[in-house]
């Protein structure tokens, strides 16, 4: 989508008022219209970085992630190979409700219309009030490959592993077994967190009932 100003309030509309699942493009916002979501030009979006880093992967005719360009590089001090532009939440509340939202722009320079893990619900975004809530980031590819946010569900159900042990199996052991890099945030039903990741950085945070804070 190109208009909707939160995307993740667009994608809770679909999923409390649609009886379809996943929508994309024109109709999306036309739906999103329907409902009351706040549509806006595509200039609220406009950085002059990210516009540059567009520029660049076009000249190089290369689609990469939002952190990797060269603009990126010569923008730092350091490499920052490991920042990943998506957004995600993971929640649980005080009736049990497990709840993942996921919101990126994807991949500069992506092209052919393609999609990534993010709106994928199973790959990059997945809960389930018995078991837990996933929100990944990363290489879109890998992810759906594997099927991450579901696998790491699945493994809870099935093999009755704590959240942490399936985190580690899908995200250390499967995804890095296919070189795919990202990580993930999770919660299970007690409220236990795990966030992964095969990039030596992820930025993350967490609250829990009591206030307390972990940056
Ligand atoms: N997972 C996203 C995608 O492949 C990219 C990201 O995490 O920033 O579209």
């Amino acid at each position: 989508v190109r208009h909707i100003k939160n995307p993740i309030s667009g994608a809770r509309s679909v999923m409390e008022h649609s009886e379809f699942i996943l929508l994309h493009s024109e109709g999306a916002e036309a739906f999103a219209k329907e409902h009351s979501i706040e549509l806006v030009d595509t200039s609220y979006f406009f950085t002059q970085h990210r516009w540059e880093q567009l520029q660049d992967a076009i000249e190089d005719d290369k689609t990469e992630l939002d952190h990797s360009g060269k603009k990126q590089a010569s923008h730092s001090t350091k490499p920052r190979e490991d920042k990943y532009g998506t957004v995600g939440c993971v929640a649980l509340d005080v009736h049990g409700n497990l709840a993942a939202g996921t919101s990126t722009g994807g991949l500069t320079n992506k092209r052919y219309g393609r999609i990534g893990d993010t709106p994928l619900i199973g790959s990059g975004t997945f809960a389930d009030n018995t078991t837990c809530a996933v929100s990944c980031t990363g290489k879109g590819e890998d992810f759906i490959r594997l099927n991450v946010a579901h696998d790491i569900s699945s493994m809870i159900r099935y093999q009755t592993l704590s959240l942490q042990a399936a985190c580690d199996s899908v995200i250390m052991h499967k995804l890095k077994g296919i070189k795919g890099r990202g990580g993930c945030i999770a919660i299970d039903r007690q409220g236990n967190i795990a966030m992964p990741f095969t990039t030596t950085g992820m930025f993350r945070g967490s609250i829990d009932a009591n206030g307390v804070k972990k940056i």
